[in-house]
C-alpha cells in the first residue's frame, strides 16, 4: 500500500465509483475488501490512521461471546463462533485458539459454567476451538498459577480466538488493496453531496497532508464512522435523531508475570454484572473491559479514575498478589458504538447485533455488531448497498478469502509472527542492514525494520502510526514507547524524505498522545 499512488487515484477518478466507504475501522475497512473483492469499484476515506477508532482497542477476542448466550442472543453467538471459525481459517498468522479459566470458588459454579460453557463449545459446530472441560484444584492451578487459593474448587476451562486487531486490520486494508480497492487514511469527509433528487451522490474530503480537497462521487456512500456514524450521517441531514448509544471501555495492561501460565481468566460476573477477561497478549496481561455511558465521542477517550479502580479491584479479587496504579504498563479506552434501544437499562443490555440503516437520502450506516463478525456485516452490508443502487449483482467471495499475510505456521518467525509471509521480508531488511534487526527499546522485540515496514508497505505516516498500531508498543508499554518515538522518528523521517522539524514535532505530539496511556 502506496499512499502517494492512493491518493492520486482518488483525485483522478473522473466517473462515480460504485461505493465510497467513510471509516477505515473493521466495519468500513471490511466492507472495502468485499466490495473489492467482488469486484466493484470501491473507494475508502478515513479522517486518522486505519484502526485509530475503536478497532484498535478491543480485547482482542475473536469470540462468539458466552455473556450474550447468558442474555439469550443464541443468534448472535452462532453467527460470530461461525465468523470466529472462518477468521482462523483465513488468517491464521493473527488468530489463535486461547484457553478460557473460569475459576470455581462456589460449589455451583462447576456445573453452572460447566454446561453453559458446553452449549457454546456444541454451538460452534464444525467451527469449534476445542472441547470444554471441567478442571480439579490442581489442574486450575497449572493453568493460573497466580490465582487466589483461598476458597479455590476448580475451574471450567473452554477454548476461543485471540488476536492481534490493529494488525488485522492493516493486513484487511491491504487484502482490499490488492483486490483493488483504493484506501486512503488521513482523509477526513467533510460533506456529502446530493443530486437534483435530494439523493446524497457523493463525498468531499480532504487531503491532510497536501490540503487538497478530493472530491468523489459515488453511486453509494456507506457511513462506516463506528462512534461517529450520527455526526456523517448529520453531514447530511442536521436533524436526524442518534442511531447508536455510545459507551466505553478500558483495558489495563500488566506485565506477562501476572499470568505466566499461558491461560486467560474469565470471570463471568463482575458486581456490576459484567464480564471480564483477563489475558496474555503479546507478552504482557490484558485486563478489561468496563462498559460507562459517554455523551461525546473522541478519537482518543480517556479512562475515568473509577474505572481504573474498578478494574484493580475485580483483577485482586481473583489474583494472589493484588494489582495496583504502579504496576500498570498501559491504559486504553474504546468506545463501542452500540446500537439504541428505548427500552434498555444500560450500556451493557444493549444488543451487540449490526445494523444496516438507510437515511431517506440514500446514506447507507451499518453500524453495532462485533470486530469477530466483520465478514458477515460487510456482507451484509454490500448486498444491501448493490440492491439499492441496481449495481450489477456479484457473489460474495470473502468466506474463502486469504487475508494479507496468511501463513500456517507464523510462531516459526518469533516477534515478528504477527506478519506472517511479511516477516520474511522484514528479515530481508534486517539482512540488508543489520542496524535495523536491533530492538528499539529493552523491553518491547520491536525492531527498526517494522519501522521502515510499516512506513514503506502500511502507510504508516506518522510515529503513533507506527508505534500504536503497526506495532502495538503503546497499548503494551507506554512509557518504553515514549522512550522508542525519537529512534522511530528519525526512522520515519528517513523513509518518508522529512526533515529534522518534522521529526522533533512527531516525537513532541507521539509523547502528549502516549501520556494519556500512563496511569499515575
Ligand atoms: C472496550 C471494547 C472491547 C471490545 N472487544 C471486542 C472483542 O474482544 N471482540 C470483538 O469481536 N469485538 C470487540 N469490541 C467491538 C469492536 O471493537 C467494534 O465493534 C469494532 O471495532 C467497531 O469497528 P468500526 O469500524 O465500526 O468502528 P471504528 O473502529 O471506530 O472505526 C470508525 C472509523 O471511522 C472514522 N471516521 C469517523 N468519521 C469520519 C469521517 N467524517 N471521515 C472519515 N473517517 C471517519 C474514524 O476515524 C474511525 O477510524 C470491543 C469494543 C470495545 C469498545
Amino acid at each position: 500500500m502506496n499512499r502517494g499512488e492512493m491518493l492520486e487515484r482518488a483525485l483522478a477518478h473522473r466517473e462515480a465509483w460504485d461505493m465510497v466507504v467513510i471509516g477505515g475501522g473493521a466495519t468500513g475497512v471490511g466492507v472495502a475488501l468485499d466490495a473489492a473483492a467482488r469486484g466493484y469499484d470501491v473507494l475508502l476515506l478515513e479522517q486518522s490512521d486505519f484502526g485509530k477508532g475503536t478497532s484498535s482497542r478491543s480485547t482482542k477476542l475473536v469470540h462468539g461471546g458466552v455473556r450474550y448466550l447468558e442474555q439469550g442472543n443464541v443468534s448472535l453467538v452462532m453467527e460470530a463462533l461461525k465468523e470466529r471459525g472462518l477468521l482462523r481459517q483465513n488468517a491464521p498468522h493473527l488468530v489463535s485458539n486461547l484457553a478460557f479459566v473460569v475459576p470455581n470458588y462456589e460449589w455451583w459454579e462447576a456445573p453452572f459454567y460447566g454446561v453453559g460453557l458446553k452449549v457454546y463449545n456444541l454451538l460452534s459446530g464444525r467451527y469449534g476451538f476445542g472441547t470444554s472441560e471441567i478442571l480439579s484444584k490442581e489442574e486450575t492451578l497449572a493453568r493460573l498459577p497466580t490465582i487466589r487459593t483461598e476458597g479455590l474448587r476448580g475451574g471450567v476451562v473452554y477454548y476461543d480466538g485471540q488476536f492481534d486487531d490493529a494488525r488485522l486490520l492493516v493486513n484487511m486494508a491491504a487484502t482490499a488493496a490488492e483486490q483493488g480497492a483504493a484506501l486512503l487514511n488521513y482523509a477526513p469527509v467533510t460533506g456529502l453531496t446530493r443530486d437534483g433528487y435530494g439523493f446524497v451522490d457523493g463525498v468531499v474530503a480532504h487531503d491532510l497532508e497536501s490540503g487538497r480537497e478530493i472530491r468523489a462521487a459515488a453511486h453509494v456512500v456507506i457511513n462506516a464512522g463506528g462512534p461517529f456514524c450520527d455526526a456523517v450521517r448529520r453531514l447530511a441531514d442536521p436533524g436526524l435523531p442518534p442511531l447508536i448509544a455510545p459507551s466505553q471501555g478500558i483495558h489495563l495492561v500488566f506485565d506477562g508475570k501476572v499470568l505466566p501460565g499461558g491461560a486467560a481468566i474469565m470471570v463471568p460476573h463482575t458486581s456490576d454484572g459484567r464480564v471480564m477477561f483477563a489475558i496474555p497478549w503479546h507478552g504482557h496481561t490484558v485486563v478489561g473491559t468496563t462498559d460507562t455511558p459517554v455523551e461525546n465521542v473522541s478519537l482518543e477517550p480517556r479512562p475515568l479514575d473509577e474505572e481504573i479502580e474498578f478494574v484493580l479491584e475485580t483483577a485482586s479479587r481473583y489474583l494472589r498478589q493484588p494489582l495496583t496504579r504502579a504496576d500498570v504498563r498501559s491504559v486504553f479506552v474504546g468506545i463501542r458504538p452500540l446500537v439504541r434501544s428505548g427500552d434498555a437499562t444500560s450500556t451493557a443490555a444493549l444488543s451487540r447485533d449490526h445494523l444496516i440503516h438507510i437515511d431517506p437520502s440514500g446514506l447507507i450506516t451499518v453500524t453495532g455488531g462485533k470486530w469477530t463478525t466483520w465478514r458477515g456485516m460487510a456482507e451484509h452490508c454490500v448486498n444491501t448497498a448493490a440492491l439499492l443502487e441496481h449495481l450489477p449483482e456479484k457473489p460474495c467471495p470473502t468466506r474463502n478469502l486469504n487475508i494479507h499475510g496468511f501463513h500456517r505456521q507464523a510462531e516459526r518467525f518469533g516477534s515478528l509472527a504477527v506478519y506472517g509471509s511479511d516477516a520474511l521480508h522484514i528479515q530481508d531488511l534486517v539482512h540488508g542492514e543489520p542496524a535495523l534487526g536491533e530492538p528499539l527499546h529493552a523491553a518491547l522485540p520491536t525492531i527498526g525494520a517494522e519501522v521502515v515496514w510499516a512506513a514503506r508497505f502500511e502507510m504508516a505516516r506518522t510515529v503513533e502510526d507506527v508505534l500504536a498500531r503497526r506495532a502495538r508498543a503503546l497499548f503494551l508499554n507506554a512509557r518504553a514507547a515514549i522512550e522508542m518515538a525519537p529512534r522511530t522518528a528519525d526512522l520515519l523521517a528517513r523513509e518518508l524524505g522529512r526533515d529534522a522539524t518534522w521529526r522533533d514535532a512527531q516525537v513532541e505530539a507521539f509523547r502528549k498522545v502516549a501520556a494519556g496511556y500512563l496511569v499515575a
